[in-house]
């Protein structure tokens, strides 16, 4: 019974009457919820355009295309929505509007990621705050006043908050809790956070709990191979395409480019006058072609249709199965091939104009213009002949010179090991050296154990300042110099680097911008350990990778013995050489033009390749590189048997220098590690420069 009604049964006053019925409206306001509305309709009632971030104004009325994409996204019963997009075909503007939506109708805690700070700096300054300020609804739902935190991190609404992070740091993916996570360009994002995670699984992390879980991960697609998009993609329960109906025939097809591979798609007179001007769409199955103009006549009647299994999402606006049955959504859907032929705001023409100056630049040689067409226009990835060197062909010439396990070889002097860390486990690889560059990879190894554990550094990592190698000529050589990649666990790696700094062990950090020497600077960092902060406490190396890739690249396509040739103990593992050319050197768009870099495809482990990336380094460190003659001379002079001792009146019935073989090479050829390290005497010209502390308590 109403409270009115129960008032007027009972002969209450009607003052007493409405003061009652003005209590229990006030008291029933906070449990009034409106029915959800979808994405779509919501935006079509309460979204505006802003004018900060598009050319109209006013009403929003969602593209055809654009309604599947927004309903996935409030659907409960949908938990990751992929899209994969051209350039301006209004993708910014949908999310925007379920940041609006998520605020102001379903009181949904929110987190949106872009690729950087700064793209989420200029995200929130130029969508969001614009968004908030023209959306009525959104901006009733904001909390205001004391305590209501508002940054562009951060923005706090009535029973909801949305937070705005930069992708490249983990803690961006670490405490908050949320019910939707989006990840906006997702292929621009690094392929694993600091080493330790892919920027999807850090996002989908932060939803644990969440009654509704929502994840959206949407981008222009990048390097085939390299593309968080396509991996999700492939994962998806449903990949769908936009297919229109055939004005001409009835029949559905989606928009495809075509390109002369195929008798369907985009089709033009190449001798016309003005060939982008002649342009078509032919149908796969009546073959009459159509212009955009016939295509906006018929483009709010189309449907989103998986290929592999007749799923669709139609103008209808109902999931249906192929045999058009209504059906639950599936979990995971993916919308694909939604390139710039679709959007009204690319010219059909204008399409074919740009691919045809992009083929005409491949043709000069650049194939930058046609690489930014298939990513931004098709919403392709984009595959290239990359620059790689084959791990079989490495293995095999391994093989043959038939070298063993942890034993310095015959023309090599100096030894550098480079230790990689990972959350589980550190790896190390240590090279010999010898004159003008010739190297030898003699081990690689992994050790098991909790890397942000200082304990597990002291017992597992410290042992590795004291390897000594036996030699091929009898005698022992101790590694001279310990490297630290300290990208990952810092503070942990900057202070064992500072404890054992006066054994040579040195900190480095990665950077990978092209040219940059393998040496590029030193600087001093704030070690922060078990919440005590040592002001300059170690002196960072910044290492150029790309450099040094470039190098390694090079010289493992040189095959025998001499100058820069790279050798292998024929008994290292599998691991170590897929590692080692887990790399390669793709083209990367940026703001100086096109670049190459070096890229480790997903899925891919590299550590092989950093450690010798860090050896090359050490090498540099000590200047190896422009050792004389003279000074490699005497090196390698000081690693020949003792010819003195070995001519000594033997003790024994053993043939004179057999007792020191045997100690120097035990059968097995582990390093030996020991405690009170023998090292042998350095010879003085061959100490390296400025760095000589480690050398001279030998
Ligand atoms: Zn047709």
């Amino acid at each position: 019974m109403e409270a009115a009604a129960v008032a007027r049964r009972y002969r209450v006053p009607l003052h007493t009457r409405h003061a009652i019925a003005r209590a229990v409206r006030l008291g029933l306001r906070p449990l009034k919820a409106e029915p959800p509305l979808r994405l779509a309709d919501w935006g079509r009632q309460h979204f505006k355009l802003t004018a900060d971030s598009s050319h109209e104004r006013g009403a929003w009325q969602p593209w055809p295309f654009q309604i599947g994409w927004l309903d996935a996204f409030s659907n409960d019963d949908i938990e990751q929505t992929d899209v994969r997009k051209a350039k301006r075909t209004g993708y910014t503007k949908c999310l925007v509007a379920f940041i609006g939506y998520n605020a102001a109708h379903r009181r949904r805690k929110q987190g949106l990621w872009q690729p950087t700070d700064d793209d989420r700096d200029s995200f929130v300054k130029t969508e969001v705050e614009p968004m908030i300020d023209a959306v009525p609804a959104v901006r009733a739902a904001r909390r205001s006043g004391k305590g209501a935190e508002d940054t562009i991190k951060f923005k706090a609404f009535r029973g909801s908050v949305a937070h705005f992070l930069g992708g490249k740091a983990m803690r961006a993916y670490r405490r908050i809790t949320l019910d939707v996570a989006m990840l906006d360009e997702i292929d621009a994002f690094d392929l694993v956070v600091e080493k330790t995670i892919d920027p999807v699984t850090g996002a989908r992390g932060r939803l644990e709990g969440a009654p509704y879980p929502k994840l959206i991960v949407g981008s222009t697609p990048r390097l085939k191979g390299f593309s968080h998009i396509e991996r999700q993609e492939a994962a998806a329960d449903a990949r769908l395409r936009y297919r229109i109906t055939c004005p001409l025939c009835d029949c559905e097809h989606p928009l495809v480019f075509g390109d002369g591979k195929i008798a369907h798609g985009f089709k033009w007179d190449k001798t016309a006058y003005k060939p982008h001007e002649t342009v078509r769409h032919v149908c796969p199955h009546c073959h009459g072609g159509i212009t955009q103009a016939d295509y906006l006549r018929v483009w709010q009647h189309g449907a989103w249709v998986c290929d592999a299994t007749g799923l669709r999402y139609g103008a209808d606006r109902t999931w249906r199965n192929a045999r058009g049955d209504e059906v639950r959504p599936p979990r995971h859907v993916a919308f694909v091939g939604l390139w710039a032929a679709y959007s009204p705001q690319r010219s059909w023409p204008d399409i074919v104009r740009e691919y045809r100056e992009a083929v005409a630049a491949q043709k000069a040689g650049d194939s930058g213009p046609l690489q930014g067409f298939t990513n931004e226009t098709l919403a392709e990835v984009w595959e290239e002949e990359y620059e790689k060197t084959d791990h079989s062909l490495l293995q095999r010439r391994a093989k043959a010179e038939g070298l063993p396990m942890a034993v310095v070889p015959r023309g090599a002097g100096v030894l550098k090991t480079f230790v990689d860390v990972q959350a589980d486990r550190w790896e190390y690889v240590t090279w010999a050296y010898g004159p003008q560059g010739e190297s030898w990879a003699i081990e690689y190894r992994v050790i098991y154990g909790n890397t942000g554990d200082w304990a597990e550094w002291e017992a597992k990592v410290e042992p590795l300042l004291d390897l000594v190698y036996p030699t091929a000529t009898g005698t022992k050589l101790a590694v001279s110099a310990l490297g630290i990649d300290t990208g990952f666990q810092t503070h942990l790696a900057y202070a064992f680097a500072r404890k054992h700094k006066a054994r040579n062990v040195h900190a480095t950090k990665g950077e990978s911008q092209p040219g940059k020497p393998i040496k590029a600077k030193r600087s001093l960092m704030d070690i922060k350990t078990s919440g005590r902060v040592i002001r300059k406490g170690v002196a960072l190396w910044h290492v150029g990778t790309d450099t040094a890739k470039d190098l390694i690249h090079g010289r493992l396509q040189l095959e025998g013995s001499g100058p820069g040739r790279m050798h292998f103990a024929a008994e290292l593992p599998d691991t170590f050489f897929t590692g080692l050319t887990a790399e390669q050197r793709v083209p990367v768009r940026t703001v100086r033009g096109l670049e190459h870099r070096w890229e480790c495809p997903s899925g891919k482990r590299n550590e092989p390749l950093d450690c010798t990336v860090g050896c090359i380094f050490l090498a540099e460190l000590d200047d190896l590189p422009r050792w004389t003659d003279r000074q490699w001379a005497r090196v390698l002079g000081s690693l020949e048997p003792d010819l003195f001792e070995a001519a000594a009146p033997a003790e024994s019935a053993e043939q004179p220098g057999d007792q020191a073989a045997r100690e120097a090479a035990p059968p097995k050829a582990e390093p030996v590690h020991t405690s009170t390290p023998k090292r042998p005497l350095p010879p003085r010209a061959a100490a390296p420069l400025g760095s000589d502390e480690w050398h001279s308590r030998l």
